[in-house]
């Protein structure tokens, strides 16, 4: 072998949701909101000055981190910016997790937490949630190098209690536990409020998902002025210039339509809530999630199965391979109409399924 090649990292990437780009397909896959950005975002995006294009945007962004500190009443200098909360987590793994001892993050969980760790060569233990997919809190009272878990969990959905998080706080103050909050809006407890008790939580949420902007790569952290400015420093000693101005743009136009958002996010929650109970009808273990997705499991486990025929249909859903998730599949609630596609899909595979049965019996 060459002796440079040697030298070349050799890493694990994390695998994303497929990105089909046909206008026909119901695309339940990566857990993207099913209803367009507040009109207030194509407009400001409409407003750009063009030719200010030519200049660096603002390092520190901070009309986007003024706007999200008065969002939810916190101090500007408690908010980190990012690239989509994927880039905020990745700061937050190289920034606060440089200790000898292993990080905690459940076993399962959202699976970019292993490849950072790795990444950034990062000790890490998985304690395993338990039969029900609930995280036990007493597993992450020992001795660590940090903690991360996402709430409401993914790919399962689950929130936890606020109390348990707060617990969990308790037993490790010498840690800095980051709460992933990608989700929380649809349903979930945030650990905001606990923020100005505990000067080791950093909070992160995603403008991805309850907001409609996954195109707009936009993520943020609360967390004390200490963790924000460590943050900031490791940022700048990277990239400076992470956020664009139509980012910035968007992000402060989209905050400023909270009617709107409240709206969006209550027919999801809607969808999702019958789409749970329809699901129950049909025989599919369905896991009580407050997210914008299910994880659910069918009448005879057939996941893989299930996964390869929606996908023939041109409904695309998320299957995660091994132990734990193999009999599960991870389905993003999408508008009624999407959702009563799948349901077309699903009810047709069933019988077929039945048919099979009873040609085999
Ligand atoms: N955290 C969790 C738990 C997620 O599922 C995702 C979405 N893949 C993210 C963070 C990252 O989302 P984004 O980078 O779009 O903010």
């Amino acid at each position: 072998m060459k002796n440079w090649k040697k030298n070349i990292r050799q890493v694990q990437p994390y695998t994303p949701g497929e990105q089909p780009d046909r206008p026909d397909i119901v695309k339940l896959n990566t857990n993207e909101n099913p209803y367009p950005p507040s009109s207030s975002v194509e407009k400001a995006l409409a407003e750009m000055d063009g030719s200010a294009l030519r200049l660096y945007p603002d390092p520190a962004a901070s009309g986007l981190v003024r706007a999200i500190a008065d969002f939810y009443e916190l101090d500007p200098s408690q908010v980190f910016v990012g690239v989509g909360s994927d880039d905020v987590l990745a700061m937050c793994f190289l920034t606060f997790f440089n200790s000898q001892k292993p990080v905690l993050f459940p076993d399962v969980t959202y699976s970019f937490y292993p490849v950072w760790a790795d990444l950034f060569r990062i000790p890490f233990e998985t304690p395993a949630l338990d039969e029900d997919f609930c995280l036990r809190k007493e597993d992450y009272y020992r001795e660590n190098g940090g903690i991360i878990f996402p709430n409401p969990n993914a790919p399962t959905g689950i929130a936890q209690p606020l109390p348990q998080i707060e617990e969990i706080l308790q037993h490790n103050l010498d840690s800095i536990v980051i709460v992933d909050e990608a989700y929380v809006d649809f349903g979930a407890p945030s650990a905001i409020r606990l923020l100005e008790r505990y000067e080791n939580l950093v909070v992160v949420q995603t403008f991805s998902k309850s907001r409609s902007l996954a195109g707009m790569r936009i993520g943020y952290a609360f967390g004390s002025p200490e963790l924000i400015r460590a943050l900031n420093d490791v940022k700048y000693s990277f990239n400076s210039y992470t956020m664009n101005q139509a980012a910035i743009a968007a992000g402060i136009a989209c905050l400023a339509d909270a009617l709107y958002w409240r709206r969006t996010l209550s027919l999801i929650t809607q969808t999702r809530e019958w789409t749970k109970a329809r699901l129950s009808d049909l025989g599919f273990t369905v896991l009580d999630s407050q997210a914008n997705f299910l994880f659910v499991s069918p009448p005879d486990k057939n996941a893989k199965d299930l996964y390869e025929a929606l996908r023939e249909r041109d409904i695309y859903v998320r299957y995660f391979a091994g132990p734990r998730t193999e009999n599960y599949l991870r389905i993003t609630i999408g508008t009624p109409l999407q959702m009563d596609r799948l349901f077309g899909a699903l009810e047709d595979w069933l019988r077929e399924g039945k048919r099979e049965g009873l040609k085999k019996g």
